[in-house]
């Protein structure tokens, strides 16, 4: 919501009558680099604003009334000092805006305060009638909803407040073949945490971008890389052309040596950066395969910032399932995922998930090579749609 009115130029602070509130979205803040820009947020207690003017005042009221503080208590005729001061923190917060005040409470909080009280106050004049000063707006109302599901008697002021939660992400750039590799190479350097890697093939830009996934590793980076496994066609070409055999047979070993994890996926085609859970480049790019300038092919990535946005799309890759492998109880290596097509269920489109055996071994029948195929922890989109025999 502060973004949303600093971006259209409006001075912007946030009140909170709580040190550790002021401190944690101050945090958040930063960690979006929200703060640097201008005109800038500022986040501070009540104590710390006296004085100061804003275009527009985000109160955050923190409490929830079950355990009654500051706000709950806060009455202006109180003979106790505590209840006075709370009352005086909420007119101070109030009192700093020229143009609007949000104050963001807990309705449960407002509809029970005792007479008197400050949060009494607030809703008398949130009560619909010839009185009302205070519009309510639910945040439950609001957040994830589609601009189809808006309803239609939303007050401008509410469709504002929704378009400033939309999302809670943005694009911040677009990258094209050239442009792209500086600004990825840049955001594994600077990786802090996590970095997670879907680059289905990892061929001419491999020891490139290899030496930089090391280096946030060496910094106790979690780096995990998700790559197609053996039975990709143009993986069993480089393994056979003898321009490129030596060359491609290096690659697995060397890439699981640099990283904490590789995981192999059948039949994948995702491109995908996330760092951090939070800045996330998603398009047609192969980070480890593309080579240098693209070659003749256009490609775009596009960078976007948001946690909310970065793990909704982790969750979606299944991030965390699949980066950690189950080995095979026979042979003891570690496992692929693979997809299946439920075939015959659902609408023909559905799949699921399963960690798959990808050992050979000579058949004792035959005599003959035969892929061992253990399959464990299925994991299904729908797991009604799993065949019964391969369900574990
Ligand atoms: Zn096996």
């Amino acid at each position: 919501m502060a973004e949303h009115h600093r971006d259209q130029g409006e001075s912007v602070g946030i009140v909170t009558p709580y040190r550790a509130q002021a401190d944690i979205t101050h945090d958040w803040l930063a960690d979006q680099d929200s703060l640097n820009r201008s005109p800038a947020v500022e986040v501070g207690t009540a104590h710390r604003f006296q004085g100061r003017e804003f275009d527009v005042v985000v109160l955050d009221l923190v409490e929830d009334g079950r355990r009654p503080g500051w706000t709950v208590k806060g009455r202006m005729d109180d003979v106790d000092a505590f209840n006075r001061d709370g009352a005086r923190l909420f007119n101070v917060g109030a009192t700093r805006a020229r143009r609007r005040v949000y104050i963001i409470a807990s309705w449960a909080a407002v509809s029970r305060a005792h007479h008197g009280t400050v949060l009494a106050h607030v809703r008398e004049l949130a009560t619909p009638g010839p009185e009302r000063r205070i519009l309510g707006v639910r945040a439950a109302q609001l957040l994830g909803l589609d601009e189809l599901d808006v309803p239609q008697e939303f007050t401008p002021v509410q469709h504002e407040i929704w378009q400033a939660f939309d999302g809670h992400v943005r694009w911040d750039a677009i990258y094209d073949e050239h442009s792209y590799f500086p600004a990825a190479l840049e955001a594994i350097d600077s990786a802090r945490h996590t970095v997670w890697l879907w680059a289905p093939w990892y061929y001419k830009r491999l020891w490139e971008v290899l030496p930089h996934l090391h280096a946030a590793r060496q910094r106790g980076v979690h780096v995990v890389v998700f790559v197609v496994e053996d039975s990709d066609k143009g993986l069993q070409q480089q393994l056979h052309d003898p321009r490129t055999a030596q060359d491609a047979e290096r690659r697995l070993p060397e890439l699981i040596a640099a990283v904490s994890r590789v995981v192999r996926i059948r039949t994948m085609h995702q491109k995908i950066l996330v760092v951090d859970d939070r800045t996330t480049f998603l398009g047609s790019l192969n980070t480890l395969s593309t080579p240098t300038g693209g070659g003749a092919r256009r490609e775009v990535m596009v960078r976007f910032r948001g946690s909310r946005f970065a793990r909704s799309l982790l969750e979606h890759e299944h991030a965390e399932q699949f980066s950690r492998p189950v080995r095979c109880p026979k042979c003891h290596v570690d496992m692929e995922v693979r997809k299946y097509s439920a075939k015959g269920k659902g609408n023909g489109k559905s799949h699921y998930w399963a960690w798959a055996c990808p050992e050979w071994k000579p058949d004792p029948k035959s005599g003959k090579n035969k892929q061992c195929g253990a399959l464990r922890e299925v994991y299904a989109e729908d797991a009604a749609l799993v065949p019964r025999g391969r369900r574990v």
